[in-house]
């Protein structure tokens, strides 16, 4: 089947290329700039790229930079409005989320909208509930197997995938000893020890962040697919997983990706794994520069602290965050939200699931507990995986916005096509894809 076909040198290029178009459309205001003193920025960029062998077709539909994460403490609070993980790997994960959520919105109001990406599996909507045993979860729509998930990543994710890569991520100098082995290891800390779970790399004087690496996050995705909870309720994660990485010629060591990333054999068993699949990853390596990488903003580069936000159906050209929230909105406000934030996705969700009978839960964590197949498959990797450990809850309930603040938020809205037509200004026309 050509899913499991490996990319050739000249496919994976130009699969490069095409993200790196789709970045290159993006205001300049979400990408590093130079200081005023003259300091160059740099990010990491993340893109998702759709590619459909029948036809040589490829569409980049979400991409993100980024290479921030927020504190832990300041998530407590956050009401699922401040995105945590900054990295470009993991947002470009949810804005695919995005993509895919804007398209089920699309179907449910104009159900003759013909997607060129979803398909609808069950005509009626079935509440999910969850027992001890299993859950009854027929999510209605599903990506349409024809389409092949690449990601394009240009750096080694942080953590282990990274280890054998010096300068990956973000340079610290700890001295060995101060920390505690059996927690989650910080950034590249003990970083001989190979193989083991690692939080987000950063200065050893930051505050905490329990955050994983992107090689443990994207690692589980290979189980998990690269659909998120909540959307993992409506849209099935069967056709959903990401088939090949691609990463820099220059920076690919097999023997690290196989390490890291192997660490998800043999998790899935009979008692998780009815909706799930183990879906390895291949990678490929391409030579097509990237402007704003590492590398070209040269020694005197430093870290951008704006993420850019890009999604295809999504009526804004692309969302610039800082500090998690969108640049220039009041934090803690609605419209400090980012479209691909916790709070907009399960609230476009919950949209999705009432479509079938009455929803009765109330919280986010409800939200994601009903899938329980799933809960019990993060838990074997937890158990399985020295040192994962969970980062602090973010829980908040799903109606807790006013009417009034909801009228005012451009956040989720801003992202979704598919409610645009309930404004009074005309709905924009979707943006056509590029071969
Ligand atoms: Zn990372």
């Amino acid at each position: 089947m050509s899913q499991d076909r490996l990319l050739d040198d000249e496919t994976a290029d130009s699969v490069a290329a095409t993200a790196f178009a789709a970045y290159s459309r993006c205001p300049s205001k979400t990408k590093p700039t130079t200081r005023p003193d003259g300091t160059p920025e740099w990010t990491n960029l993340a893109a998702i790229v759709l590619l459909r062998a029948t036809h040589q077709e490829q569409v980049c539909v979400a991409l993100a930079t980024g290479v921030k994460t927020t504190p832990d403490k300041t998530i407590r609070s956050a009401k699922g409005r401040i995105l945590h993980d900054c990295h470009a790997e993991i947002l470009a994960l949810r804005a695919f989320n995005r993509f895919l959520i804007n398209e089920c919105l699309k179907i449910q109001e104009n159900p003759s909208y013909l997607s060129r990406y979803i398909i609808v599996k069950n005509q009626q909507v079935t509440a999910p509930r969850s027992t001890s045993t299993g859950n009854n979860i027929k999510a209605r729509y599903s990506l349409d197997p024809e389409w092949r998930i690449c990601m394009v990543i240009t750096e080694v994710p942080c953590g282990d995938a990274s280890m054998e890569n010096l300068g990956a991520g973000i340079e610290e100098n700890w001295s060995s000893g101060e920390l505690d082995e059996t927690f989650p290891l910080r950034g590249r800390a003990y970083f001989a020890k190979l193989g083991v779970v690692r939080t987000k790399p950063g200065r050893s004087d930051a505050p905490l962040s329990l955050s994983k690496s992107c090689s443990d996050k994207l690692m589980l995705r290979q189980l998990t697919s690269a659909i998120q909870s909540p959307a993992n309720l409506v849209i099935d994660p069967k056709n959903a997983y990401i088939s090949t990485l691609l990463v820099p010629k220059d920076r690919l060591n097999c023997a690290s990706f196989e390490r890291a990333f192997g660490r998800a054999v043999g998790l899935l068993t009979s008692t998780n794994g009815n909706r799930y699949r183990d879906v390895r990853f291949r990678w490929a390596t391409f030579r097509t520069p990237y402007e704003h990488s590492r590398d070209a903003a040269g020694e005197q580069g430093k870290p951008s602290n704006v993420s850019l936000i890009y999604v295809l159906n999504g009526s804004t050209q692309a969302e610039a965050v800082i500090k998690g929230i969108r640049m220039g909105a009041k934090t803690g406000t609605a419209a400090s939200a980012s479209t691909v934030s916790r709070a907009c996705l399960a609230e476009d969700v919950v949209k999705l699931l009432q479509a079938g009978p009455a929803d009765s839960r109330r919280t986010y964590s409800e939200l994601k507990k009903a899938d329980s197949e799933r809960v019990r498959l993060k838990e074997t990797v937890r158990q399985s995986l020295e040192g994962w450990q969970s980062t602090a809850e973010d829980e908040f309930a799903l109606d807790e916005r006013v009417p009034s603040e909801r009228a005012a938020q451009d956040g989720c809205r801003a992202g979704s096509e598919a409610t645009a037509s309930s404004r009074p200004s005309p709905a924009k026309k979707p943006r056509k894809e590029r071969s």
